[in-house]
C-alpha cells in the first residue's frame, strides 16, 4: 500500500506558504524527509497524521482518502510527534497498556502480551516499573515507538525523533524503527542526513515548502559523481571563492576550511574531485534553491 500527495498546499494566517503544491509517492519502506528547519516537514506530518488540513490537495493511503476518511487513517497510523509530553509519575508497561486500551485492543490477554512484545522490542521491558519521569533522551523516543507501533500501523509517521539523542541512541533508534516498519510506509522527518543515507531507500528534500529532489539516495549521490571538488582554503579567501564558484558547503576542520564546490569540469588544479555523499547531495539541492531565490529577488527588487 503505498502514500499518494498530490498537489498539497498549506498557508498558515501569518501568510507563511509552509507547504507549495507538494506532490510525491511514498511506497512501503523507510522514506526520508529530509530538509532545514522551518521547511515544512512538520506542517506536512501533521497533515498526513490528519491532524490538520491543507488548504488544497488530496492525499490517499491505499483506497483510504486521508483528507476524507480520518479515522480509517487512525486506524492504521503510528505517529510519532517532535514533541509528545509523558506523564512523569506514569510507569512505562502501565502507561502503554492504557495507550493500548486507547487504540482498542480490548481482550486483557491480548493486550497483555502485545504490550510486553513491544516493550521487548524497544529493550524497555527491564525498565518497564520505572517512572517515566526517569528516563532518557533514548529511552523516551523508544517509549514513543512503542506507542506508535500498537495495533500494527501501515503508516508510521516520526517528526524529527533523533533530535536530541547522543550518537549511540540515535543508531540504537533508527535500526529499531526500520526493524519495525520492514512492512509498512515508514516516513522519518529529519534535518539530520546521516538519518537519511543510513536507513532510507527513498528520499525528498523540502525547503521553503517545496519539494526539490524525489530521489533514491544511492542514486542521487551516483548523479553527482565527477562534479564534487574540494579545495582547503583560508578564511580571508572565502569571499572570492564564493564569487567565482558555486560553493555547496564550507566546513571547518582542524583550523582550516575545507570547501566542497559544484562543478561539472574541473575548476581549476588547485580543486581536487572527491566522492559524493549525501550531504553533498542535500547541500547541493538547498544551494540551488538558494541561488534560484537570491537571482528571483534580485529580479524582484530590480523591477
Ligand atoms: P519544519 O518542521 O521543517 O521545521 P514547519 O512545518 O514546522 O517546518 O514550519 C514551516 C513554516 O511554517 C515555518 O516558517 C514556520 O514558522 C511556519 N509555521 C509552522 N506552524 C505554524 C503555525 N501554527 N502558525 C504560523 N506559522 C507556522
Amino acid at each position: 500500500m503505498s502514500l499518494s500527495i498530490r498537489t498539497v498546499s498549506k498557508s498558515y494566517a501569518n501568510g507563511v506558504k509552509a507547504l507549495q503544491n507538494i506532490s510525491l509517492t511514498i511506497p512501503p519502506g523507510m522514506y526520508g524527509l529530509l530538509g532545514p528547519n522551518g521547511a515544512g516537514k512538520s506542517t506536512l506530518m501533521r497533515t498526513l497524521a490528519t491532524l490538520q488540513d491543507p488548504d488544497e490537495g488530496t492525499i490517499h493511503f491505499g483506497d483510504i482518502d486521508v483528507l476524507k476518511q480520518k479515522e480509517r487513517v487512525q486506524q492504521t497510523l503510528g505517529y510519532l510527534p517532535q514533541e509528545f509530553g509523558l506523564h512523569p509519575k506514569a510507569r512505562a508497561e502501565e502507561l502503554l497498556n492504557y495507550f493500548a486500551v486507547l487504540k482498542g485492543i480490548r481482550e486483557k490477554k491480548a493486550r497483555r502480551e502485545v504490550v510486553e512484545a513491544l516493550l521487548r522490542q524497544t529493550n524497555l521491558w527491564d525498565v518497564r516499573n520505572q517512572k517515566l519521569g526517569g528516563f532518557s533522551g533514548g529511552m523516551r523516543q523508544r517509549f514513543g515507538v512503542a506507542v506508535a507501533m500498537l495495533g500494527n500501523p501501515k503508516l508510521i509517521i516520526v517528526d524529527e525523533p533523533t533530535a536530541g539523542l547522543d550518537p549511540a541512541e540515535r543508531l540504537r533508534f533508527l535500526n529499531l524503527l526500520s526493524e519495525m516498519g520492514e512492512n509498512s510506509v515508514v516516513i522519518l522527518s529529519t534535518h539530520i542526513v546521516e538519518d537519511v543515507s543510513e536507513l532510507c531507500t527513498r528520499m525528498a528534500v523540502i525547503n521553503k515548502g517545496q519539494i526539490l529532489l524525489e530521489a533514491e539516495p544511492q542514486q542521487a549521490i551516483e548523479d553527482l559523481r565527477g562534479k564534487v571538488w574540494r579545495r582547503v582554503i583560508e578564511r580571508k579567501e572565502l569571499p572570492e571563492l564564493e564569487r567565482a564558484h558555486h560553493i555547496i558547503s564550507t566546513k571547518l576542520l582542524g583550523g582550516r576550511t575545507v570547501v566542497h564546490i559544484f562543478s561539472e569540469a574541473s575548476p581549476g588544479s588547485d580543486f581536487e574531485s572527491i566522492t559524493p555523499d549525501l550531504e553533498d547531495v542535500y547541500f547541493t539541492v538547498i544551494a540551488q534553491d538558494f541561488r534560484k531565490n537570491l537571482v528571483q529577488e534580485t529580479k524582484e527588487v530590480l523591477v
